[in-house]
């Protein structure tokens, strides 16, 4: 299969890589109208300026050489897709031996990862142990966590933290420890075990990061350029279907480039903005799952969303996450008439896991016809939440409460996407040549719920990992790859057509897919969700692509996986709790979708 331009007409001519040796660069004819009318502008500007020859001359090579050269493929060792932790990780354990493109649809810093809070969860205590870690990500994983998986990361956690630690991360010191870190407590886990930079901890670790990341000579930065789909053998006609680079749009030139590498690596985060509230970054719109899945890999536990259960609610902000780390220190969720409602749900109360708590203030909402449940700390002296959630505490400050004085106003939004690209534990895809690492992926660590403070972790070991396994091969030669072809269409007549699916998707996703589901709830998603399909992919035909465009068209096909993955369970499990099947089945299986 061809991309979708070239599938209509390839009219893409494509020149050895060999024509330019020495160089990182497969040249291909450029042919769209755009282009040439640049062309033509340059030389009209000549001639009405009455240049001379030698002026002429050089400016129609210059031109020519626009035409042939300037959109030729970037080639790399290594193309990562997303800047996250799991990106980062892995471009600085490559890049000492490998040539790294590093492709971000926004800034380096635009991700998930820097929004983190509460920490990265490791066995460092001494009390602590790396079968008690184990054991809690399996209770939360509720019977689906890969037991090899579980195992290798968490014995890799203590390591990973020495690395952030070697990098320059400023975790929270506390005096007189044997390890000389405050440690948090996070619901569903049995020990202090959460390291942190006070309640900032993703800012200050992907800061440290960037700065190593600029800096290193054999890392290319390329941000503000959005992966649209991947260059793989089945799409040039190949017998096999090897990764060999991807199209990506520069959305500052708005030129669409190639870019080729002997091994491709997605790692774009998850996809929470699907749903209408989420504390996710705008970021995460489901594009490396959704890319994947195009390419031919398949998708696994889709229906395992995690709805985090405290996300500051105000009328006129966005929404805001607060730490699981306010429940670990001791924060008591209440109904707005001041009872504790949690030790009615669950014994372990407030500290429950995640989809424990989030049903039940869900349950509680809705019983009560209330917005939203509060979250009170103010039992513990001001200073102690000062200094523990400095970032909350602002936050919530500018926004006119006081969290020292007053409870804070909560609601549960779509936190985390446990499913994903399926990959083995080397971040390996179905699809030779092909990683995915990072939320994006789905390892088997989190089974049918993510334990708080392991997606970190599970980032660092995995884009160790696989850069291992990259590390092991020499970099494979790529074909001349054809570009990308826009001769067949316009600018798109109304935009208005992509915010409004945008809402809707994400309204009905609330409504119908969210923490508590029905049969009917999810058919009624999935007709929707064809409907918004044939209208999205009839734009995408026709239309120059656009930043907005392509995230829309990777959220309604990722939401369409999460539908299709819910309709397969018939049980409740985990993250995952329908009305219809509110019983576990006694044998726990992954949700496994190919295309
Ligand atoms: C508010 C919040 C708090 C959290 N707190 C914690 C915590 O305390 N501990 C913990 O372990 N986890 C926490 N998590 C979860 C954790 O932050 C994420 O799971 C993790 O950061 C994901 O990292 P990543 O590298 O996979 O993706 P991200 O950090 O989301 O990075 C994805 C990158 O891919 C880029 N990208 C996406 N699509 C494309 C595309 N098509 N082309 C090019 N680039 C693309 C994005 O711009 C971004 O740079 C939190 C999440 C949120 C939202």
């Amino acid at each position: 299969m061809l991309c979708r331009r070239q599938a209509r007409e390839n009219k893409a001519l494509s020149i050895p890589q060999a024509a330019c040796p020495g160089t990182r660069c497969v040249t291909v004819m450029r042919t769209d109208k755009r282009s040439l009318e640049l062309v033509h502008s340059i030389i009209g500007v000549l001639l009405i300026r009455r240049a001379r020859p030698a002026e002429v001359g050089g400016l129609v090579c210059y031109s020519m050489s626009f035409l042939v050269g300037v959109v030729m493929a970037l080639r790399f060792d290594v193309l990562i897709i997303g800047s996250g932790l799991a990106g980062l990780t892995l471009a600085l354990h490559l890049a000492q031996q490998r040539k790294v493109g590093l492709v971000t649809k926004r800034q380096l810093l635009d991700g998930a990862s820097s929004w983190a809070q509460g920490g990265i969860a490791a066995v460092l205590a001494s009390d602590d142990t790396t079968e008690s870690h184990i054991r809690d990500t399996q209770i939360a994983g509720a019977g689906l966590c890969d037991e090899g998986v579980t195992r290798y990361v968490i014995e890799r956690s203590r390591a990973c933290i020495g690395w952030l630690i070697e990098q320059g991360v400023p975790f929270t010191p506390e005096a007189g420890n044997e390890f000389p870190y405050h440690l948090t407590r996070e619901g569903g886990h049995s020990h202090r075990r959460v390291i942190h930079v006070a309640d900032a901890t993703g800012q200050a670790v992907q800061t440290t990061l960037e700065g190593k990341i600029r800096a290193h000579p054999n890392i290319e930065l390329l941000e503000h350029h959005i992966a649209i789909d991947l260059i793989t053998g089945a799409k040039l006609g190949q017998s096999d279907n090897r990764c060999y680079g991807c199209y990506a749009l520069d959305t500052v030139s708005t030129h669409v480039k190639t870019l080729s590498a002997s091994h491709v690596v997605l790692a774009t985060g998850g996809a929470g903005k699907v749903y209408l509230y989420t504390t996710n970054p705008d970021t995460s719109t489901g594009d490396g799952i959704a890319i994947g899945w195009r390419a031919g890999c398949r998708v696994a536990d889709m229906e395992f969303i995690q709805f985090h259960p405290t996300a500051l609610y105000h009328a006129h902000a966005k929404l805001f996450l607060i730490s699981e780390a306010v429940r670990g220190e001791g924060g008591i969720l209440k109904l707005p008439d001041g009872t504790r409602f949690m030790p009615s749900h669950d014994e372990r109360a407030e500290l429950a896991p995640r989809d424990v708590v989030a049903r039940a203030i869900d349950f509680e909402m809705k019983k009560h016809g209330l917005d939203c449940v509060y979250l009170d700390i103010t039992h513990k002296p001001a200073a102690f939440i000062t200094e523990h959630f400095p970032t909350i505490y602002e936050h919530c400050k500018g926004l006119g409460i006081d969290i020292t004085r007053q409870p804070m106003p909560v609601v549960p939004a779509a936190h985390y996407t446990c499913g994903g690209i399926m990959v083995d534990s080397q971040g390996r895809t179905d699809i030779p040549g092909l990683y995915a690492i990072g939320e994006t992926a789905c390892t088997g660590l989190h089974g049918a719920n993510r334990l708080a403070s392991n997606s970190l972790l599970e980032c660092m070991v995995f884009g160790m990992a696989a850069a291992q396994d990259i590390l092991a091969q020499s970099p494979a030669p790529s074909p001349a790859l054809p570009q990308w072809d826009e001769s067949r269409v316009t600018d798109a007549d109304e935009e208005i057509v992509i915010s409004h699916n945008w809402d809707e998707l994400r309204r009905f996703m609330w409504d119908y897919v969210g923490i508590v589901r029905t049969n009917k709830r999810l058919e009624r998603a999935l007709h929707r969700i064809r409907l918004l399909q044939d209208e999205i992919n009839d734009y995408y035909r026709n239309f120059r692509v656009t930043n907005d465009l392509l995230e829309l068209r990777n959220l309604v096909l990722t939401a369409e996986l999460i539908v299709r993955s819910a309709m397969m369970r018939h049980e409740s499990r985990g993250l995952h709790f329908s009305r219809d099947y509110p019983g576990m089945l006694p044998q726990a299986r992954h949700t496994v979708l190919v295309r």
